[in-house]
């Protein structure tokens, strides 16, 4: 936490309020989450520059600006994010933009300090970077290169869709709506999917996150907030996360709650009858070699 659609809906936020504005000033509260650049560095850099754009990439923050200010990529991890109206726990901002024009400041604030801000030069620069850490977006990925990159881990399916280096923004709670559309069992072996549970996974993967966008997001604790401070709404209308023992709303029957290996200390929620351990292989069409 905050996945994919949490950092989206960052984005969609920060947007109205920052894209074409010109930041008067920028200021950084902890420099300890700074990755190698000082706060010196970054203010003198990025203040007075013009803000070309703010949009996501896996669960990135990213902002670019007119040259020569380059990029700031905020990484919120698990406790950072945005506020737009004065935050909660004002003792938890780690950095603040002011943006030429508005009265009340940007805050970032991350209570567990997990997150990482950044300094790139260029686009160029923070993709290769991107790319060193990240597969593709989660949003982006095709059928043929999803099937390609699971064929090639022994791993379970829920760790391997998790894994940012092979998929980049699924986190626990849509891994496991995920795997419930797509009728797939989370310790299913990756690479031994079939054709069919391949092709149904695909499409489940972008419209589990396209809802939960549409959410705003999901909200079980103190932890994700909006720009607002409102709560995302997603984990009011999902099928299985923190779910265990309530009714499948396919089966009816009752939903497990479990751990798998793999992931340590993050629950897994299935369904046992639609999304069995063993599929009948006559009735599945084999995966091409
Ligand atoms: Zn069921």
């Amino acid at each position: 936490m905050p996945e994919l659609p949490e950092v989206e809906t960052m984005v969609r936020g920060l947007r109205p309020v920052m894209a074409g504005k010109t930041l008067a000033s920028i200021q950084v509260l902890d420099p300890h989450m700074l990755v190698e650049c000082t706060a010196s560095e970054l203010e003198s850099r990025v203040t007075a520059a013009h803000v070309e754009s703010v949009h996501r990439r896996g669960k990135w923050v990213v902002f670019t600006f007119d040259d020569p200010a380059g990029l700031i990529v905020i990484e919120p991890r698990m406790t950072g994010g945005f506020w737009l109206i004065p935050p909660e726990r004002p003792d938890h901002v780690r950095l603040m933009f002011t943006v030429r024009g508005r009265r009340d400041p940007v805050w970032f604030c991350d209570t567990r300090r997990l997150g990482k801000i950044h300094w790139f030069r260029d686009s160029g620069e923070a993709q290769a970077a991107f790319q060193r850490s990240h597969g593709p977006d989660a949003l982006e990925i095709g059928l043929e290169e999803l099937s390609g990159r699971l064929g090639k881990t022994g791993r379970a399916i829920k760790p391997a869709l998790m894994d940012q280096k092979l998929l980049a923004g699924i986190g626990n709670i849509y891994a496991d709506e995920i795997l419930f559309r797509a009728r797939i069992h989370p310790s299913r072996v990756a690479s031994g999917l079939t054709k069919s549970e391949l092709e149904r996974l695909q499409p489940a993967i972008g419209q589990v996150l396209e809802e939960a966008i549409k959410a705003e997001g999901s909200s079980f604790d103190a932890g994700y907030r909006t720009v607002l401070g409102l709560e995302g709404g997603f984990l009011a209308q999902n099928a299985m996360y923190g779910r265990g023992n309530q009714p499948c709303p396919c089966c009816g029957g009752p939903i497990q709650k479990t751990r798998i290996p793999g992931l340590i200390g993050r629950p897994t929620h299935f369904c046992p009858h639609c999304q069995p351990l063993r599929v009948n292989k006559k009735a599945a069409t084999k995966r091409k070699a």
